[in-house]
């Protein structure tokens, strides 16, 4: 597992080498808020361990205003957030959806669930995000809409895609599971489009252990969403069903979890602000390697991940880069693979050379509130001697 071997013929050990016998270094780790155990006990006493109680519509008022939006609507995860999303779309088999390659399987998966076809799209090379000019050339008479996903914590360029949409009569939903917090010129991803999704799942920003929500401004497209979550029960009518619904219904103490976190979400920001400040000054040396996360001057990143991407490297030399770190105590990622290289997307449309070259390149590094400064040090260290080794 561990390689004594190669240590002893790099540099000496380091006090964090040393270190690492202690602890391996995840690629992310949630914190919790002090008040959790209390609020979650208090569900437990009182019994209200279920889908009513009164931290779920807390929980949706107070991520409503952190994210600038009229209303919240929680639910089971992120990926059930996308379904209900595009089946208040009223989103439908013949239908195309444009969503980037270059993102988390469920984006396209949910675009599936409502028999509908992805359409994918490539990225910037730069922000990672959709790339609007490759949106615009991929458009058909079936395109209903457009996904734009905030990857890594990074914003799309909105403007460009709410502008082709306003021409073209498509909605949009914007992906913001990697991005609570994040901003678009100077406003928060969650109110730049007709709706928008986040997850809570365990490595996320904001984590309930799994919890999604969808934030929007519109109220019939709220009460539509709280229909379809809630197995398509007509609200002054029970057992009455006009729709084809799901449970997708959040417990009241996922949501205690929740709110208890939003309390220290600005903390939280300010940890992951401060871990993208230390990579960027202890990497910044090896800039003629590595392609370090670029921020646009429109955009405020909120470091879901820190991402590195290895210059002239192939995807074999950067899978042997992750193993090396890995045998160092370092968990890191590598990028997503293009969505329409994995088995069910097979032959799809969309030419994709940016999604591909980086997904074969990129390395999330660990980003979480946890890492201390000595840690990232090493990570540091071990990356650089990870390439140099690779070689
Ligand atoms: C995590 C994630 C999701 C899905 O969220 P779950 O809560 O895991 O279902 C969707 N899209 C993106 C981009 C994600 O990173």
């Amino acid at each position: 597992m561990f390689s004594w071997h190669a240590e002893m013929h790099s540099k000496k050990p380091s006090e964090s080498f040393l270190n690492s016998f202690k602890h391996r270094i995840p690629v992310a780790a949630p914190v919790l808020a002090d008040k959790t155990m209390a609020m979650v006990s208090e569900c437990i006493e009182g019994t209200w361990i279920s889908s009513a109680g009164k931290y779920i519509t807390a929980f949706e008022q107070r991520f409503a205003e952190f994210t600038g939006s009229k209303h919240a609507i929680a639910c089971t995860n992120g990926t059930a957030a996308l379904h209900l999303a595009l089946m208040g779309m009223d989103l439908r088999e013949g239908d195309e959806v444009i969503v980037p390659a270059l993102t988390y399987i469920a984006t396209a998966n949910a675009v599936r669930y409502c028999g509908a076809t992805p359409v994918f799209a490539d990225c910037d090379p730069l922000t990672l995000t959709l790339c609007p000019d490759s949106v615009e050339k991929n458009l058909t008479p079936r395109t209903k809409g457009i996904i734009p996903v905030h990857l890594y914590g990074h914003p799309v360029d909105m403007d460009r895609l709410n502008q082709m949409a306003l021409t073209h009569g498509l909605w949009v939903v914007e992906d913001a599971a990697e991005a609570h917090g994040a901003k678009y010129r100077n406003r928060k991803v969650g109110s730049l489009a007709d709706c928008a999704t986040f997850s809570f799942y365990g490595n996320k920003i904001i984590s309930t252990g799994e919890g999604g929500m969808i934030t929007c401004d519109n109220d019939l497209l709220a009460a539509k969403l709280r229909l379809y979550r809630g197995q398509g029960m007509d609200p002054y009518r029970r057992y009455w069903h006009p729709v084809v619904g799901f449970n997708y219904r959040m417990t009241n103490i996922v949501a205690a979890i929740g709110l208890a976190q939003m309390e220290r979400v600005e903390t939280a920001l300010a940890a992951r602000q401060k871990v993208a400040h230390t990579y960027n000054r202890l990497l910044a040396s090896a800039s003629d390697q590595l392609q370090l996360p670029h921020v646009a001057e429109w955009a405020h990143h909120v470091f879901w991940m820190y991402t590195v991407i290895l210059k002239g490297i192939s995807e074999d030399r950067r899978d042997a880069i992750i193993q090396y770190m890995d045998h160092r105590g370092i968990e890191t990622r590598p990028f997503f693979y293009p969505v329409n290289s994995m088995p069910p997307y097979l032959g799809q449309k969309g030419e994709v050379p940016v999604s591909a070259s980086l997904a074969a390149s990129g390395i999330c590094l660990p980003t979480h509130e946890r890492l201390t400064d000595e840690d990232q040090t090493w990570i540091g260290e071990v990356l650089i001697q990870a390439i140099e080794h690779s070689r």
